[in-house]
């Protein structure tokens, strides 16, 4: 009973359309909860990072 098949490996097809889509702007933005909500200026950040690219962004409450 050792019929261990890797088929859980990520499409280069569906990773290139997900750059894609950043790459229009079409993040999958997801807030990062490791890091702390930040006060700036007197108002409070969210911090949202994109699930594939990494990229990050501060949206104002
Ligand atoms: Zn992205």
């Amino acid at each position: 009973m050792t019929n261990v098949v890797p088929f859980k490996r990520p499409s280069p097809k569906q990773k290139h359309k997900g750059k894609t889509l950043c790459r229009n702007g079409f993040h999958k933005w997801k807030v990062d909860t490791t890091q702390k909500f930040d006060v700036k200026e007197g108002r409070l950040v969210t911090v949202q990072v994109c699930e594939r690219c990494g990229k990050t962004k501060h949206t104002l409450n």
